[in-house]
């Protein structure tokens, strides 16, 4: 079960889960005000989760109901950062 960033970290961004992902498979675009994870490289290490100041990570199994919509969020953003970049 992925985890899955949500709408709080929208004009934070300070990029904490980007430094502790062991996979690197958080993506952010200066296009975007907030990052995305990849739900196919997320390895399910939950590391990114506590060091986010805002509390916008979740595991995708006990993410809120009102930000469900965010699962399918990361996977289409992360997706296209990705092939932006190529
Ligand atoms: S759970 Fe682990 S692998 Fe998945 S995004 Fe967070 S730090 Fe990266
Ligand atoms: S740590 Fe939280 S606020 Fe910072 S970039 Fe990651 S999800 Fe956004």
């Amino acid at each position: 079960m992925p985890f899955i960033v949500t709408d709080s970290c929208k004009g934070v961004k300070d990029r904490a889960c980007m430094d502790e992902c062991p996979v690197s498979c958080i993506y952010d675009s200066d296009e975007e005000d907030m990052v995305y994870i990849d739900p196919d490289q997320c390895i399910d290490c939950s590391m990114c989760e506590p060091v986010c100041p805002v509390n916008a990570i979740f595991s995708d199994a006990f993410i809120p109901k009102e930000l469900e919509e965010y699962i399918e969020i990361n996977k289409k953003k992360s997706k296209q950062i990705q092939n932006e970049g190529i």
